[in-house]
């Protein structure tokens, strides 16, 4: 089945900032796509085209702003939906699914296609070199679509199982706390010494990236554009004269209980 008359829902990821990020999948969608949706922000990235409309809904809005796109692809129209780095990862792709999955059977015959984006972490993990090269995980501190005991045991496991961590929505303005919690929930298992490294921003302007120890990390550090990686038990730095520290995880772990 083809999608012109049927309608089209693409989700597209933007990657972190950098439009040297955007692949180019991702600019296609952008420039045939009639219609627009996502976050404010987001939306301001992508440069307007003639006859395409837009259509910027609030950050806290991903179901009903995915409802509204595929009502919109639903009458035949081709729809892009925009995230910010990968749209799988935390973002617009699962809210999309999870409206598919809810919704009239209609929304199930259009063309759905999933554009990937850098996400953050990637993005992160490369202004330092090579933290991810090992076995790691990702996980959102946001306690606002699962309870925070969750979180806590999900930090545990991971902490204790020696995956590096990417931790996903550090801090918002309505959850102060949690990542100051989670850093003391995380010094529980690992060694004082093991890396932790902030990414603000990356790939925008104001992007600051630093790397510190767990005993040193400051919460306050972190905000809502910030991607923390903590590293495991093998992260390691390698200091260069006059240059930043390259951050890697050997790809090899000789102990079975590292
Ligand atoms: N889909 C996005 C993640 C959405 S969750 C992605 O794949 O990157 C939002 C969180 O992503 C933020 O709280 C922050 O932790 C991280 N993030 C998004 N963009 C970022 C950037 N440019 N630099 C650092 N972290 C970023």
């Amino acid at each position: 089945m083809t999608g012109a008359h049927n309608g089209r829902l693409t989700v597209v990821g933007l990657g972190p900032g950098d439009g040297r990020y955007l692949t180019p999948e991702a600019v296609d969608a952008l420039a045939t796509a009639e219609a627009l949706y996502g976050y404010g922000p987001y939306l301001d990235r992508v440069p307007p085209r003639v006859g395409q409309s837009r259509h910027p809904s609030d950050n806290r809005e991903e179901g009903a702003r995915a409802a509204a796109a595929l009502r919109h692809a639903a009458q035949g129209t081709n729809v892009a939906v925009v995230s910010g780095g990968d749209p799988g990862v935390f973002a617009m792709a699962a809210a999309v699914c999870e409206e598919i999955e809810a919704g009239p059977a209609v929304w199930r015959a259009l063309d759905v296609v999933f554009v990937p984006g850098i996400t953050a972490m990637l993005a992160v993990a490369a202004r330092i070199g090579a933290p991810l090269g090992h076995d790691f995980c990702a996980l959102s501190l946001s306690d606002n679509l699962k309870p925070w005991e969750l979180v806590e045991r999900r930090l545990d496991a991971a902490a204790a199982a020696g995956f590096v961590i990417a931790l996903y929505n550090p801090v918002s303005r309505a959850r102060p706390w949690q990542f100051g919690s989670a850093i003391e929930r995380l010094r529980r298992h690992l060694p004082p010494t093991t890396p932790v490294m902030f990414g603000r921003a990356v790939g925008r302007p104001d992007e600051r990236v630093s790397i510190v120890t767990l005993d040193a990390a400051d919460a306050t550090v972190a905000d809502m554009s910030t991607l923390v990686i903590v590293g495991s038990r093998e992260t390691r730095l390698i200091a260069r004269p006059g240059r930043t520290p390259l951050v890697y995880t050997p790809r090899a772990v000789a102990e079975a209980s590292a």
